[in-house]
This record gives structure tokens, sequence and C-alpha cells, in this order.
């Protein structure tokens, strides 16, 4: 099942996507994470990509959906994607009907994770990930059951994101009413798009989410049955 999780920076989705990543065989596609790895190498996406990340702006449609290219092609099709912060505009909505027709897949849903603006600034200026498997924690929301250690691997080391500001968050956001909001429609059209309250604890937003996947595979089931019946 190849998914996006959508919403604005601070909604969960990178909490929820490491749990789903743990439970089911479906592999997390962060642009960001692609991205900040990027910078963090010098390589050449890397370098362009830098400064505008430091702002909160866009990187480029094309530099991140080649990326989502390459990462769908080292996967493999036996694995869901969890698209995460990817799509983020018009252009990158359809390159990713593009590039998932040419890898022979299908979106099956748009979750949105719904959280009003101020909780938002006040969960991304919060956050911090293990530096190690990046899991994401908050100082008030989702401290580690042991302090200074990770709950999933156990590492020691933990690191904010020097965007996770108050000002480059409100522009990120800004960035995602103008640019991203836009593409749902186009998702409800095709009825692909199921709502998430993003505002409850994280435990029942995961819940919530696993309902959504389990009504999914259950809807797969008789179709898949009466092909295997049809062919004796
Ligand atoms: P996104 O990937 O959408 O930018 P994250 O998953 O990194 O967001 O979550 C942002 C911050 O909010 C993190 O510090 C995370 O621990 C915390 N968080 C995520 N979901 C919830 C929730 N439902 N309630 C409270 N805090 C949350
Ligand atoms: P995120 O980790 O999703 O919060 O993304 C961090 C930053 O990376 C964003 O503020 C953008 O500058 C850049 N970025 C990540 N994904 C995309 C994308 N799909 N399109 C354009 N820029 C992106």
């Amino acid at each position: 099942m190849d998914i996006i999780l959508l919403g604005p920076p601070g909604a969960g989705k990178g909490t929820q996507a490491h749990h789903l990543v743990q439970h089911h065989r479906m592999r997390q596609l962060s642009t960001g994470d692609m991205l900040r790895a990027a910078v963090k190498a010098n390589t050449p996406i890397g370098l362009e990509a830098k400064g505008i990340m430091e702002r909160g702006g866009l990187v480029s449609d094309d530099i991140v959906s080649a990326l989502i290219d390459a990462e769908l092609l080292a996967m493999g099709p036996a694995t869901g994607a969890i698209f995460d912060g990817y799509p983020r505009t018009a252009v990158q909505a359809a390159e990713l009907d593009t590039i998932l027709a040419r890898h022979g897949r299908k979106l099956d849903y748009v979750i949105e994770l719904e959280v009003d603006e101020e909780t938002l600034v006040d969960r991304v200026t919060g956050r911090f990930t293990c530096a190690n498997c990046g899991e994401s924690y908050h100082d008030r929301y989702r401290l580690p059951r042991v302090a200074g250690v990770c709950d999933i691997c156990a590492a020691t080391e933990f690191k904010r994101r020097p965007d996770d500001n108050e000002e480059t968050v409100r522009h990120r956001m800004a960035e995602y009413r103008a640019k991203t909001a836009p593409i749902l429609p186009g998702y409800e059209e095709r009825g692909i798009v199921r709502r998430v309250d993003g505002m409850q604890p994280i435990s029942q937003v995961t819940a919530d989410i696993e309902q959504i996947l389990a009504n999914a595979q259950l809807r797969a089931r008789p179709a898949r049955a009466s092909r295997s019946s049809g062919q004796g």
C-alpha cells in the first residue's frame, strides 16, 4: 500500500511514519530527511537546498521528485511507501502520479493530519529527534521513557533542526497553505482522502491511521479471494 501523510510542519507525519514502518512492510520516504542528508554530505543538491531550507522555502520540484524516483527504484515493489513531506506542490503531485505509474504502483490513500496553527508552532519548537534512528520526541509531549535514551534504538544522542524556530515555522506554514493545501481537492475528487484529528494524543492518531489501513485491507481481501477461487 502506498500512502501520503499530508499535513503542515509539526502535524505528526514523521512520528506516525516511524510507527508504521515498525509494524508494516512499509518504508518512510521523507524528502526533508533526504535533503538534510544531502546538506550534511555537501552534495550539489545539498548545497542548492541548504539556504532554502534554512529560510523555510521550498526546494525545486525537479530535485525532490528525482529523489523520490530514485528511492522507489531502490525499494522494489513489495514494500509500501509512506510519502512524508512530499508532494508539496501541484507540480510534485502530478510528478508523483507519473513516477508511481512508471514503477507500476498506485496511490491508495492521502491521510491528512489536521492540527491548528498555534499547536504546530508549539510542537515544532519543542521537537528533537534521535540522532541515530530519527525517532521524533518533544520537550513536553513525548519524552524518551528513560531520560536521554532513545526508546527505539537506545542511542543517547539527540538533535534539533536549525529550521525549527518560530519565524521559519511560520514561513513553512504559509508555504503549506499557499502551495500544499491546494493539492488536496484533486485527491478528494479521486475519493482517496482520509482525515485524522491530529490534535489527539499520539497513540490515538496512530490508532485512527491503523483503522484506515485495516479497513483498506478488508476491502481488498474479497477481490483477491474471488480472483483466486476463479483460478480453481
Ligand atoms: P512532522 O513530521 O509532521 O513535521 P513530527 O512528527 O516531527 O511532525 O511532530 C512534531 C513534534 O510534535 C514532535 O516533537 C513530536 O514528538 C510531536 N508530536 C507529534 N504528534 C503529536 C501529538 N499527536 N500530540 C503531541 N505531540 C505530538
Ligand atoms: P520537512 O522535513 O518535511 O519539514 O522539510 C524540511 C524542509 O525541506 C522544508 O522546509 C523545505 O525547505 C524542504 N523540503 C522538504 N520536502 C520538500 C518538498 N517536497 N518540496 C520542496 N521542499 C521540500
